[in-house]
């Protein structure tokens, strides 16, 4: 290995994302949470300081309270609420690895290169870059081989050859100006709550941002001070 020494953080962990989601989306169906897959948000129903309704492709959906976590999309989805919520997308991409010539037990990030490495499964998650190009999940080649080059420096059974056949996915991380996301409610509306903007943590920071939604929705005191966090900072 081309690298001088490395930190080992003992009470780092990893997943694997999809299976992750399967059996949360599983457990939520046990718990009566209904999907409704496909439905793009167009626009919402309002009344005084109240939003009555979400407009989408598949009709308008009522409801008492509402999330906004639409990622990248919660800037735009929020101008008809005249909320202020900039973001920047910030694409990044991973190439996974099959049948891996070296399968670490622990995930590692290579620092100079930038890049996540991340078994998942039998399998081997290169990912990396933040590029600032827009709301655009269009792969850039340069991009993906600057990861693809870094590899062999690190897991020297690796040839960049390895790569040839392997399909990059892209990935737009929501970029908030300060680095913080966007968690609570607004003063616009009573009963809107705002989740979103966790750039490159939003896997890791998902479960206590939900916790402090649902803290919220309960009328509970939020068990983490949010004004820091607050979706008007920038109103
Ligand atoms: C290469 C890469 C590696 C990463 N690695 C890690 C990692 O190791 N650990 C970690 O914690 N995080 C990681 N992240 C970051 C993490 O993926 C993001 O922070 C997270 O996905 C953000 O989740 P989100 O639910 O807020 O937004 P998204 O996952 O973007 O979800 C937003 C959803 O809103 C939907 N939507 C948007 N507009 C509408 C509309 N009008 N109507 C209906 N639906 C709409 C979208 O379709 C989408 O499904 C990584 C990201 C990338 C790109």
């Amino acid at each position: 290995m081309s690298v001088a020494g490395s930190v080992f953080f003992s009470k780092d962990c990893h997943l694997s994302p999809g299976r992750f989601l399967a059996a949360m989306e599983q457990e939520l169906q046990n718990s009566g949470v209904k999907f409704i897959w496909g439905a793009e948000v167009t626009g919402f129903e309002k009344e005084s300081d109240r939003i009555t309704a979400v407009k989408t492709t598949q009709g308008d959906i009522a409801s008492d309270e509402f999330v906004l976590a639409s990622g990248v999309w919660s800037d735009e989805m929020s101008r008809e609420l005249k909320l202020a919520l900039p973001m920047q997308a910030g694409k990044g991409y991973s190439l996974t690895v099959t049948q891996p010539r070296q399968l670490p037990e622990l995930c590692s990030i290579c620092t100079e290169a930038r890049i996540a490495v991340t078994p998942m499964d039998g399998t081997l998650r290169f990912g990396g870059t933040m590029e600032i190009a827009g709301i655009n999940e269009t792969i850039n080649s340069r991009r993906v081989r600057g990861i693809v080059r870094a590899v062999p420096d690190y897991f020297p059974e690796f040839k960049e050859s390895d790569f040839t056949d392997i399909k990059p996915w892209s990935g737009l991380r929501p970029c908030s100006p300060d680095g913080m996301p966007y968690i609570g409610r607004t003063k616009k509306w009573k009963n809107l709550t705002v989740a979103t903007g966790h750039a490159m943590m939003g896997l890791s920071l998902g479960p206590v941002t939900g916790r402090l939604v649902a803290e919220l929705l309960a009328g509970e005191k939020p068990s983490v001070a949010l004004p820091l966090l607050s979706p008007d900072r920038f109103a």
